[in-house]
Parts: C-alpha cells; sequence; structure tokens
C-alpha cells in the first residue's frame, strides 16, 4: 500500500504577497492575545463608531427589522431600485450631473466596491496613485488586483493636501487611474474646490480615471464644506464611493455604493466588467440596502455629533489639544473624520521601525494606536489616533501615550 503523503506546507497565493492591511495586523492579534489573558486595552485603532456608544439612528434599525421578511431573497445584482433612487438623489443634491440608475452600484460596504473597481481595471503592471498617507485598502485592492500602486504624497506642511508635483513626478505611461480620499483617513483634511480641480486638469490631461474615496463626507467640523469631486466635471470619468459605515454609525449593516459619474461613453468595456463582477456576487445583502432610503432621506443625526458641543466635536478637540501638548508631538487639526495623524519629531523620538513602537506602547501601557507606516506614509514617525472614545478614556489613553513617549525621550 502507497505510504501517506509528506503534508507540504499549505501557503497562501503569490497573489497575495504585496498585499498588506495593518490596522488588523499583527499589533492586533497581540491586543486580542492580552486581552483574553484579562487585560483592558484602550483601543484608538479602529473607527467602528457603533462600538463606542455612537449607536446607528433607530429609525435605520427599525426599518432593517421591518423590512426582513422582504429582504429574504436575491436582490438585482446592483441594488435595490428604492436605495440606488435615493443615492440618485444624494448625488444630485451634491450637484453631479448626469447620473441615472444605472450608474449606481449597491455593496457590502464601499470594501467590496473598491476592490471590484480595481479588479475590473487593472491589468498586471498597471499602476494607481494612491496617496500617501491612505487608507490602506486601496493599495491592497490595487495589489491583489494585479496592478502596482504608485505613492504620491500628501504634504503635511499644508494642511495634508495632496501635493501636486509629486503626483506629476509619478506618472507614467502605465498610469491608469488617480485615487483621492476626500475627506481623509488617516489625516482628517477636506479638500478645497482649487485642489480637486487641479486633480480633475490632471486626470483629465493624462487620460487618467479619478476613484474618489467620499465615505466621510457628512463628518465634517466648524462649518467645513465637502464638495464631490464628481461635480466639478462633466467629462473625466469619475467614481465616487460613499456608504452608511461613518455618515450613518452603521459599519455593521455592510451597505455601501459607487457611482460612476462624468462621460461614460468612452467607458462601455470597463462598465461591462463592473457589471459582471456585480453579478458574479450576485448582490449585496439585501437587509442592508434596505436601510440606505431610510438613511439617506432621514434626519441627518451626525449633525448634532460634529456641531460645536456635540460628543465627536469635543472629543476632537480633547484629544488635538491634549496631544499637540506632548513635547515633539505636533498634529495637523483634522477638519473632518474621526481621525488624526500626528507627527513625533524623529530629534526627539529616532523610531527606526514603526510597527515595534505601536506593539511596545501596547505591552506598556495598554493603549492601542495603528503606526504610520500601517497607512503606507514612508517615514516611521507618524501614527494614527482615533477620537472615538469618551472623554475620560481619552484623557486617560493620551496620558498613557504622554507617559511612554516622556521615558522614550530618556532613553
Ligand atoms: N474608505 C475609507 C476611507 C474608510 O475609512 C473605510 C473604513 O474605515 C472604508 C472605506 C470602508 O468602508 P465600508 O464599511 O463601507 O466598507
Amino acid at each position: 500500500e502507497a505510504g501517506a503523503a509528506v503534508a507540504r506546507p499549505i501557503r497562501k497565493s503569490a497573489k497575495l504577497a504585496d498585499v498588506c492591511y495593518d490596522i488588523r495586523g499583527p499589533v492586533l492579534v497581540r491586543a486580542k492575545q492580552m486581552e483574553d489573558e484579562g487585560h483592558k486595552i484602550i483601543k484608538l485603532n479602529i473607527g467602528n463608531l457603533a462600538a463606542f456608544g455612537f449607536d446607528s439612528p433607530e429609525e435605520i434599525q427599525m426599518d432593517m427589522i421591518r423590512n426582513l421578511p422582504n429582504a429574504a431573497g436575491y436582490s438585482d445584482s446592483k441594488g435595490i431600485f428604492a436605495a440606488r433612487k435615493a443615492v440618485m438623489h444624494y448625488t444630485q443634491e451634491k450637484n453631479i450631473k448626469g447620473v441615472t440608475i444605472e450608474d449606481i452600484y449597491i455593496g457590502n460596504g464601499v470594501s467590496e466596491l473598491i476592490v471590484m473597481a480595481m479588479n475590473a481595471l487593472l491589468d498586471v503592471g498597471d499602476e494607481v496613485l494612491v496617496p500617501a498617507p491612505d487608507y490602506p485598502l486601496w493599495t491592497a485592492a490595487v495589489s491583489l488586483s494585479g496592478g502596482k500602486p504608485v505613492h504620491y504624497l500628501c504634504d503635511e506642511s499644508k494642511g495634508w493636501l495632496p501635493d501636486m508635483e509629486d503626483m506629476r513626478a509619478k506618472l507614467t505611461p502605465r498610469t491608469r487611474a488617480i485615487v483621492i480620499i476626500n475627506p481623509n483617513n488617516p489625516t482628517g483634511a477636506v479638500y478645497p474646490d482649487e485642489t480637486l480641480k487641479d486633480i480633475i486638469a490632471f486626470a483629465r490631461e493624462h487620460d487618467l480615471i479619478l476613484y474618489a474615496d467620499e465615505v466621510y463626507d457628512k463628518v465634517l467640523y466648524e462649518g467645513v464644506k465637502h464638495t464631490s469631486v464628481a461635480a466639478l466635471s462633466e467629462d473625466v470619468l469619475t467614481i465616487i464611493f460613499n456608504g452608511l459605515s461613518k455618515n450613518y454609525r452603521s459599519c455593521g449593516y455592510r451597505a455601501g455604493w459607487m457611482v460612476v459619474c462624468g462621460d461614460k461613453r468612452r467607458a462601455a468595456d470597463y462598465i461591462e466588467g463592473l457589471n459582471m463582477l456585480a453579478s458574479m456576487r450576485l448582490c449585496a445583502n439585501v437587509p442592508g440596502q434596505y436601510a440606505i432610503q431610510t438613511a439617506l432621506g432621514g434626519y441627518q443625526s451626525i449633525d448634532d455629533l460634529v456641531a460645536e458641543g456635540g460628543r465627536m466635536r469635543r472629543q476632537r478637540d480633547l484629544a488635538w489639544e491634549l496631544i499637540t501638548k506632548i513635547p515633539g508631538v505636533t498634529c495637523v487639526k483634522p477638519d473632518a473624520t474621526l481621525y488624526m495623524f500626528p507627527r513625533l519629531d524623529p530629534k526627539l523620538y529616532p523610531i527606526e521601525d514603526d510597527q515595534a513602537f505601536i506593539a511596545e506602547l501596547l505591552e506598556e501601557e495598554r493603549v492601542l494606536l495603528v503606526q504610520g507606516s500601517g497607512f503606507n506614509w514612508p517615514q516611521p514617525d507618524h501614527f494614527r489616533l482615533v477620537f472615538l472614545p469618551h472623554e475620560d478614556e481619552l484623557r486617560d489613553a493620551i496620558s498613557r501615550l504622554a507617559r511612554f513617549l516622556g521615558n522614550y525621550r530618556k532613553r
């Protein structure tokens, strides 16, 4: 009788070699292990609003529950009519011209649609301009799709706006598209119209598709206005991404959308690819789709949270004040989102490996952050802080961080 085959290690596919998503990387694994051992960890690492008592609006919850009996079947691959119609109205409110129901795709969160949009576009070696720092799913999705992410810098000294010169310098004959994240995760920057117009002109000149992740477009502080880049041109093919996760504190419902805007005639073949991928996964989670119309048409309760005196605004102000009091820590104050991206002066903090630095902070102080390199920032001198915990917990977390940094300076 033949002997049993030698058990070979089972390896992941080669296409995952360059794919990386450090927000849920090795340091988080260690944090979970510490929790299992009974330690309390203060988590400033993930933008999961509901986990911090930012409840999803009750009318959204009730509407989903009411619609559950109607939501047991597959829907159209692009999504239920009512949700897409509501998104269409939303694009009209944002002054985006020429969007029809057919241009709208509902997905299991924006995440699924980002991967779909990249998969439908990229051949091996095609390049996509992605911001540094970025929300790392964009970089990962380009790599997973066989493309090459090429990072253009955002300029901290200019409020983290994209550095147009760097963007130009990174262009090659293989560049197919450019990604912007506005409002930005992790920096909290919101781009003025002039910046958006410069990016549109660049895309037009070099025949690039523009992808705009606008998932935080209602999490805005101090009267800051958000313009969708798709409202500023009618010709450049622009795909915008948005959803319920952040603006409606419903990330677990997995309801997002993408809208194909601009001159679609040239893109018929690409759109066929998008339709194919949407069909292959049958449809997005249907109960989540039922929440979209209610959310978009209902009372915009996020406004109370970001207004003066609102919980999110108070926490942002407190976190920013405390963090910038620590010697050698500077930070552009975020105009939007749940995040800030502080800088550690390398003279005081000569960090070589920022993941090791964050891991040490976790071991010593039980505070969890994400290192800047997790957002494809090229130097080990930044980290992202999520200001979702209540003020008391934020005070506690930042004073622990200050103590850790104080010890670090004495080394
Ligand atoms: N885009 C950005 C910029 C994000 O920060 C996130 C989540 O944190 C996502 C997309 C993913 O959103 P969704 O829950 O819709 O998949």
